[in-house]
């Protein structure tokens, strides 16, 4: 399949500049005809489905020969890597044999997929991760074996048990969006994540067309009752119940109404019942909406931010957070977990609010909601600066340029 729609590099210049734009082109030319290979577990759905879909066809354009393929799974290998995936976030799990026979099952099944003339290739998160121990030794020496990492990994778990780490060592690198999260692999590298301020997920729209979305979705009365939206996919760690709870207090004082955006992911089976929770917890509550979105929503998404006044995103665990990129750079105030990638992207007060993960951070965040409703000027700063900081260090632009000269390190360095 190919991924999004055609662009060219220098589209960007308006937002970043020439300079930058002309450094790209020329590690274009020093890369040309470079193959590489991008390997994860789902085409859409999450944070690092989202970043390949804009990121792919612009090395394409700087002339990089690049695929991307993505593994299948049954339910039980989703379960376990989900179950991983938590683990390794830190929430105790029992990582069981069974699943992880279906793990090393699935991984030697999809190993066909590997492209053995790749120059690169770059496996994202521990699903695929497992195809390194099924490459024959001579191709292996031929090619740069890269493995990055988009989740928040613990210390606490690293320091325990940790069932990945000998399969990370495996590798020639590894890339992670903190200095702060447990790193394993003999080389480690930080790239923090970026939007692609083109997509349609991020790209500005007319007034009439975030109009047709809130319509359609029966969305108004916002200059009575401002928008409070939290999209993320429905996942334990995201801190819906805590929006919730909050809002809850909100409304007894202020009139507004919260959003719940989420969506389910192919490689995530947890999404249902997280889902069901909130469902659950919110009926009979006014002015709440819960929204379960398609995967490809992004224009909707996009609209739905735009028309918010607040986003939150109380997360508990957060490996970056495009979703607050992604509040940031719709000039809204951010609430959020101070937590994982989430206080690289926000200065506490100066574009939002970073707040106690967890039920701790229920009180903060009610006082937050509270103030900037109250102070809509101050919420518009807010705004204007995020969008300024997303500019200057979260845009596809700065991604690219950290991705290949990650590569460019490798390829130099043995
Ligand atoms: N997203 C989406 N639909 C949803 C929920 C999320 O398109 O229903 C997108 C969201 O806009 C963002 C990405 O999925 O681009 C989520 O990335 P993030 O880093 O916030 O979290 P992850 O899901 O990777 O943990």
């Amino acid at each position: 399949m190919t991924p999004n729609k055609p662009v060219s590099i220098t589209d960007y210049t308006p937002l970043v500049g020439q300079e930058k734009i002309e450094e790209l082109l020329r590690f274009g030319e020093e890369l040309k005809g470079l193959k590489l290979q991008q390997i994860n577990s789902a085409r859409f759905g999450g944070g690092v489905a989202e970043m390949l879909l804009s990121l792919i066809p612009l090395e394409r354009s700087l002339g990089l020969d690049v695929t991307w393929d993505v593994i299948e799974g049954d339910p039980a290998f989703f379960t376990y890597t989900k179950t991983m995936h938590n683990f390794l976030q830190g929430k105790p799990g029992t990582l069981d044999l069974l699943g992880a026979k279906a793990y090393w099952e699935t991984n030697r099944r999809n190993y066909p997929l590997v492209n053995e003339s790749a120059d690169a290739v770059l496996v994202h998160d521990p699903q695929p991760a497992g195809l390194i121990t099924y490459v024959p030794e001579a191709v292996r020496r031929r090619q740069k074996w890269l493995w990055r990492c988009h989740i928040q990994t613990s210390r606490e778990v690293c320091t325990l048990m940790n069932p990945i780490r000998p399969l990370i060592e495996l590798y020639d690198a590894a890339v992670y969006s903190s200095t702060r999260y447990c790193t394993w692999g003999t080389r480690s590298f930080i790239i923090l994540p970026y939007i692609d301020p083109l997509s349609d997920k991020n790209r500005e729209l007319t007034e009439a067309e975030i109009q047709s979305v809130l319509e359609r979705h029966g969305i108004g009365d916002l200059d009575e009752k401002p928008l409070i939206t939290l999209v993320s996919r429905f996942d334990p760690f995201k801190g819906h119940a805590y929006a919730i709870e909050s809002f809850a207090a909100v409304r007894k004082e202020r009139r507004c109404q919260l959003l719940l955006v989420g969506g389910t992911a192919s490689d995530d089976p947890e999404n249902e019942l997280i889902l069901s929770e909130i469902l659950e917890k919110t009926a009979g509550m006014e002015d709440v909406r819960v929204l379960n979105l398609p995967a490809d929503s992004h224009r909707d998404i996009n609209a739905l931010q735009r028309a918010s006044a607040i986003i939150l995103q109380p997360s508990v665990k957060e490996g970056f957070g495009l979703t607050v990129t992604e509040g940031l750079w719709k000039r809204k105030p951010v609430i959020a977990g101070d937590t994982g990638g989430i206080p690289a992207q926000i200065a506490d007060g100066y574009n939002g609010y970073l707040i106690n993960p967890g039920e701790a951070g229920v009180p903060e965040m009610t006082e937050r909601i509270i103030f900037l409703l109250d102070n809509p000027v101050i919420a518009r700063e807010m705004g204007r600066r995020g969008w300024e900081t997303v500019r200057e260090r979260f845009l596809i632009t700065r991604g690219l340029w950290d991705e290949l000269m990650l590569i460019k390190t490798m390829l130099q360095h043995p």
